[in-house]
């Protein structure tokens, strides 16, 4: 038998790396704005067309490289970052298993231009699918300028897995605030084709923060500060009342590397104790610094996983410091660190100060009822699902998937005779604790969440505008803008077209901002900024726990803000129509959370239990 065993040829093994390290165009990106920071850059710019799958480019001046040690940075294994073995143990870069642009060029068409300081001459490289098409000197000053053209090329299989663009967009810009936040001393800019969606000067991490998530986190800031003999930390939390519902905005940081560690991360959280409110997580930006020594960070090829040796006290030294922290906070509510004149006068662009003429303030009244005439939802209004005769399209949800438990099924077999009895006896329904609706029916009385049927008609209700393609919007007579973070700004306008279905009518307005035009037909006008950031947090929750379909998480998301809640008081009539319109429902007996809803009681058992059967 002849031996069989071969060494892979280097550009087979680099497309190999190249699926661990470079998912989508964000891992390349991070890999290329890492090695800028490695070399010393105080200037970061990037240039990103059709969400870095056409072009993902980094300029920047650090230290550059020779001609030679250019084309040596293609090679696999090649890195000026480590020498020895135990060069792993002090390891202060970012990068260091020189894998990255062998990996890059293995799968996309490179260009580099890079010189060294203070010489005019540079070097100009061309690779594609690790094969070098040119090599000559070029004009070129200070720094390396790298572009990554139709990365995957050669891998459809890995192209065709990338997201809608506004999905790798994201990615791109949670990668580069992951990045920004760890380097406020460094100038960044982020321009997407053509606009410039990011420029972020340099300064420390709370002008940072600012910047990257609005200019209403001034005052949510408070400062951790703490010097041990085994890690220092240093960075701010966001104060308790401030908390989200999503687990977004929390950044960890080992020794300026992002991190994503569970476990530490809960001894933030568990810092805030019974201050937050319930089922929502706080903001965060801490940097741990620690001896190399003691963590191994060569554990994933993407360098976002950590070891450390000591776990529980590092555990326990961050949980003490936020906690420190959030008590100086509670003694002086109004804590005014680093008060800095520069930065008093520091505004976001965009924000609706003195750019357009202040919007009317308008009181959102908290006790409003929007069953009364005039004051906004109608249930009647909506002629499709008004009544127990809905036209034959209304049950035509497309390619949406209902996946309905099996207990659903039964109970959407046996509901169709509640309804019935309900249609047939119209008895006056009555109200229980401003919560429940009873109400008899032909076989006994049913009993009805007000809040879940709610929810459960306006869901079918917009999923099924988002499917049919026709929006009801209300126009504000006082459009107000919404100020939002960057990545909340990418994620509305990924969903805009569907927003619309819904009868949203937004305008972009300068950066990160919004101009409401119009809301869905039902909800209530004056609470427009409301609605729509109860809508991203209920969309981005549904999104990080159940993998929900985008429309069905949309309709969802909406109906949980703006169904009547328990609590309010119903009239007869408003009863009689939410019970007529739960019926008309293509799942009238279970919540939008898979809970029932509508209760049976039948006469025969109810006779049972007073012994008269
Ligand atoms: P690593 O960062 O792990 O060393 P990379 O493949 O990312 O490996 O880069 C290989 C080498 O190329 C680096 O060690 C560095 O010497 C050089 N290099 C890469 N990008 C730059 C840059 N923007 N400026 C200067 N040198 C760079
Ligand atoms: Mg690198």
């Amino acid at each position: 038998m002849p031996d069989i065993i071969q060494l892979l040829p280097d550009s087979v093994a680099n497309q190999i790396a190249a699926g661990e390290v470079i998912q989508r165009p964000a891992s390349a990106l991070k890999e290329l704005v890492e090695n800028s920071i490695d070399a010393g850059a105080t200037e970061i710019k990037i240039f990103v067309k059709e969400s870095g799958k056409v072009l993902l480019q980094v300029i920047d001046n650090g230290k550059g490289m020779s001609g030679t040690d250019a084309r040596m940075s293609f090679e696999r294994h090649a890195t000026s970052k480590i020498k020895k073995a135990e060069d792993l143990f002090v390891i202060r870069t970012m990068g260091f298993r020189g894998e990255a642009l062998a990996s890059i060029a293995a799968i996309a068409h490179v260009e580099m231009k890079t010189t060294q300081k203070d010489t005019e001459l540079g070097s100009l490289l061309i690779i594609e699918g690790s094969e070098v098409k040119k090599q000559e000197s070029c004009a070129w000053s200070g720094g390396t300028s790298i572009s990554i053209k139709n990365l995957f090329y050669n891998i459809p299989a890995r192209r065709a897995f990338l997201k809608s663009d506004p999905v790798e967009m994201r990615y791109i810009i949670e990668e580069f605030m992951r990045i920004s936040l760890a380097n406020p001393e460094i100038f960044f800019s982020l321009h997407h084709d053509g606009n410039e969606i990011f420029h972020l000067p340099q300064g420390n991490l709370k002008q940072r923060i600012v910047h990257l998530f609005g200019n209403n986190y001034k005052e949510k800031l408070v400062p951790v500060e703490e010097e041990t003999s085994i890690i220092s930390i240093k960075g701010f939390i966001g104060k308790p009342e401030f908390a989200k519902k999503t687990r977004g905005e929390q950044y960890f940081f080992v020794n300026n590397r992002f991190i994503k560690d569970p476990y530490l991360q809960h001894a933030v959280s568990g810092a805030f104790d019974e201050m937050l409110p319930l089922d929502t997580f706080p903001f965060f930006v801490l940097f741990v610094d620690i001896d190399p020594a003691r963590i191994d960070i060569n554990v994933h090829p993407t360098k976002t996983a950590i070891k450390f040796d000591d776990e529980k006290s590092i555990y326990a030294i961050i949980r003490s410091s936020v906690r420190q922290s959030l008590g100086k906070y509670n003694i002086s509510p109004t804590l005014d660190f680093n008060n800095d004149p520069a930065y008093a006068n520091f505004t976001q662009g965009g924000s609706s100060s003195n750019t357009m003429p202040a919007a009317p303030q308008i009181k959102v009244n908290s006790s409003f009822n929007p069953f009364l005439a005039n004051q906004g939802i109608n249930l009647n209004q909506n002629s499709s699902s008004g009544s127990g005769n809905a036209p034959a399209d209304f049950y035509a949800y497309g390619s949406t998937s209902f996946d309905q438990p099996q207990a659903t099924q039964i109970a959407l077999a046996t509901i169709n005779k509640e309804a019935e009895d309900w249609i047939g006896e119209k008895k006056s329904p009555y109200q229980l604790h401003n919560r429940m609706i009873i109400s008899p029916i032909k076989t006994g009385f049913i009993l009805i969440d007000q809040q879940a049927a709610h929810e459960r008609i306006l869901f079918e209700k917009y999923l099924q505008q988002l499917n049919a393609q026709k929006a009801y919007s209300q126009q504000s007579l006082f459009p107000q803008t919404i100020d939002l973070s960057p990545v909340d700004f990418a994620l509305i306008t990924e969903l805009l077209p569907d927003l619309k279905l819904l009868g949203f009518d937004l305008r972009e307005f300068g950066k990160n901002t919004f101009i409401i035009d119009g809301i869905p037909a039902e909800s209530t006008i004056g609470n427009e900024k409301a609605i729509i950031e109860g809508l991203i947090e209920n969309f981005k929750q549904n999104a990080a726990f159940a993998k929900l379909d985008k429309r069905e998480n949309l309709a969802k998301s909406l109906a949980k803000k703006t169904a009547i809640k328990a609590g309010l008081y119903l009239s007869t009539t408003e009863m009689t129509t939410l019970i007529d319109e739960l019926f008309a429902c293509k799942l009238p007996s279970v919540s939008i959370d898979s809970k029932p809803l509508l209760l049976t009681f039948g006469l025969d058992e109810i006779l049972k239990k007073f012994e008269k059967a």
